[in-house]
């Protein structure tokens, strides 16, 4: 090394002053899993010296050359050290006095004293900068030589061992800039090794605005994509960032710049994935970024869940990362964050479905999820994105929520003024019903995801006078209930008697009624009543046990030729036609399988031999 340290020009032996005992080993043992920060932090202060001092030579505060600003980060496993290296402003023996043995050191009680009040550690674990003394946290004794910008300024050294005495002396040191060694600990060796430091590096340090050397080789990008200008990057480039990002991840569906100064800072790039799983775990995060330092890609109440969904990079000075999680969601800056990505994702959206709205059509499988969580979760996204929300028919035509009111206004209100909503949560095994409804002239939609069911129950809450029926819930006439009934063509006594016939077929629990259903209907329909069904699928999604039991109405069709027809036959015939009819109603909703439908396969090939 260049410097050589002159003995004979000590300045002081002294004593930082502590309010908190020991608060090495508590600095030391408190993280432990997460040592690693300890060159984030020391990479970062290098960083800002080297900002700094290209700040004042950009005001004209110093004159002369700024120079190579490269920051070297090296390790030397013989002498088992670590030097970060920066040619940044430096430090006189004035300036370490107050910002290591000081300002360093309040931070660094400050830090201990909020880890004893947090009740879980994942709490401030990798959110947290602990600033220059997380070099405890792998270090056993630190040196700090610095020269400062200053004209007429010794160079200094400084050392502390881990406890709270130090040494300050004066240093020959040429260069302007900060060399801190770190005395590797005998239990943090691991960080001697060079695939352990690259990888901290290539973690934290990826965006860092100065070129970070290490082993000969500049590890990061300084002008990050998301700090460039909107209009001077192409498709590409914002592809290949992401796959940067997210090497194993599919491709976005699109991505949004975010680019504001008031009323607070924030930068980024969001993505919007394809979110077909939507219960996956997402791996690939946000990744939050403080000044182009990673931060945490665990932006769990920081950001709405919803919008935890896309992929990318924030970066916001704005956030305060130095307090617990809980405190985060309450914080005003946060909300405002929070805000701002979700208006910018809405009009985004909006956008797109303006400028191409076939295309938008064909992404919307793509992007349903992430639209309905949002708008059942955040009223204001509601608002925001409820012109772009579509809604699917079973014929594959899309309606926006205004376009699709106004279609079936006239024909699927009944006679309360109540605008019913048919929808069919599986096309195939419903596909009765769908008929039975198009034969009506009612449009059908597909709400078939998990999600559809909460969306749903949001939607019915927001429009006033409206209400979701899935097209199995209830016959045809009272789905929709209007003033004109079909007429029974059996006296009141051959109704007894035919719900008879079918109780006896039908299981314990089900209801079995009789029903002027129309003579273009199936003479036997089963029904699965809305309300009941909704209450078991709420049951099931929150892990209760199933109490309501899987029940279905059987609905007789009187005003069926066949009614009469039954009651016509006696005995064994009577049995076996009213047994054949239920099966096909059961066939018809997908609910016969197993040896019930083989045995009426095989009766209905016998009665068709016997005619
Ligand atoms: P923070 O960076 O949050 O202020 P630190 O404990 O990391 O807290 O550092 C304390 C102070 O020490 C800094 O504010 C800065 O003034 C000074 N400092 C630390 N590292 C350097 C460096 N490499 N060059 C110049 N000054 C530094």
């Amino acid at each position: 090394m260049a410097e050589v340290k002159d003995k004979t020009d000590q300045i002081e032996q002294g004593n930082i002053s502590v309010h908190t005992e020991n608060i090495f080993p508590i600095i030391k043992k408190s993280l432990y899993s997460d040592h690693e920060i300890f060159l984030r932090e020391l990479v970062s202060n290098a960083v800002d010296a080297t900002k700094k001092i290209h700040h004042l030579a950009s005001i004209g505060k110093y004159k002369d050359e700024i120079g190579d600003s490269k920051i070297v980060v090296e390790i030397d496993k013989e002498s088992k050290t670590i030097t970060i290296k920066d040619s940044g402003i430096g430090l006189d023996a004035e300036e370490v006095r107050k910002y290591i043995n000081q300002v360093a050191f309040s931070g660094a009680e400050e830090f201990v004293k909020k880890f004893k009040n947090v009740k879980s550690r994942d709490e401030i674990i990798g959110q947290f900068g602990l600033g220059f003394y997380s070099a405890f946290m792998v270090a056993d004794k630190v040196e700090l030589i610095s020269k400062s910008y200053k004209k007429n300024q010794k160079g200094v050294r400084w050392t502390c061992d881990g406890s709270t005495s130090y040494t300050l002396e004066n240093y020959k040191r040429k260069e302007r800039g900060t060399t801190i060694i770190l005395h590797v600990a005998e239990d943090s060796e691991e960080f001697l090794e060079s695939a352990r430091i690259r990888g901290i590096l290539d973690k934290y340090c990826k965006f860092l605005p100065y070129e970070i050397e290490f082993e000969e080789k500049v590890i990061n990008k300084t002008l990050p994509l998301w700090k460039k200008s909107q209009a001077e990057i192409t498709d590409e480039e914002y592809l290949e960032f992401f796959k940067e990002l997210y090497p194993f991840s599919e491709e976005p569906l699109f991505w949004i710049h975010l680019n504001v100064d008031y009323p607070f800072d924030l930068t980024g790039i969001l993505f919007f994935p394809k979110l077909r799983k939507e219960m996956e775990v997402r791996k690939d995060r946000i990744q939050l970024y403080s000044r182009q330092v990673f931060i945490t890609d665990n932006l769990e109440d920081i950001v709405p869940e919803y919008l935890g969904l896309l992929q990318g990079v924030i970066d916001s000075p704005n956030i305060p990362l130095n307090v617990s999680r809980s405190f985060l969601q309450t914080d005003a800056n946060v909300r405002k964050i929070s805000n701002y990505i979700s208006k910018k994702v809405a009009e985004k959206l909006k956008e797109l479905f303006k400028e191409d709205r076939e295309k938008f059509s064909e992404k919307w499988a793509d992007i349903e999820v992430f639209i309905k969580y949002g708008m059942i979760s955040d009223d204001k996204f509601y608002e925001r994105v409820e012109d772009a929300c579509l809604l699917r028919n079973v014929k594959d035509e899309f309606y926006t929520i205004q376009e699709y009111k106004e279609k079936i206004r006239e024909n699927q209100t009944d006679k309360d003024e109540n605008l019913v909503i048919l929808y069919a949560s599986d096309k195939d095994s419903q596909n009765s019903f769908i008929r039975s409804a198009e034969k009506k002239g009612y449009d059908v939609l597909v709400m078939n995801s998990l999600i559809d069911a909460h969306f749903l129950t949001t939607l019915e809450r927001k429009w006033e006078k409206t209400s979701w029926k899935r097209v199995d819930s209830e016959s045809i006439d009272k789905l929709i209930p209007k003033d004109e009934t079909s007429v029974s063509t059996l006296t009141e006594e051959q109704e007894k008697d035919i719900i008879g016939i079918y109780k006896e077929l039908a299981g314990e629990n089900d209801v079995v009624r009789a029903e002027a259903l129309g003579q273009e209907e199936l003479p036997v329909v089963i029904i699965r009543p809305e309300f009941f069904r909704r209450m078991r699928e709420q049951a099931m999604l929150g892990g209760m046990p199933n109490d309501f039991g899987d029940q279905i109405n059987v609905l007789v069709n009187t005003s069926h030729p066949l009614a009469e027809g039954l009651l016509n036959k006696e005995g064994d015939a009577r049995r076996e036609m009213a047994g054949q009819l239920l099966s096909l109603a059961k066939l018809s909703q997908g609910l016969l399988t197993g040896e019930a439908l083989t045995n009426f396969v095989e009766q209905s090939v016998e009665m068709i031999s016997k005619n």
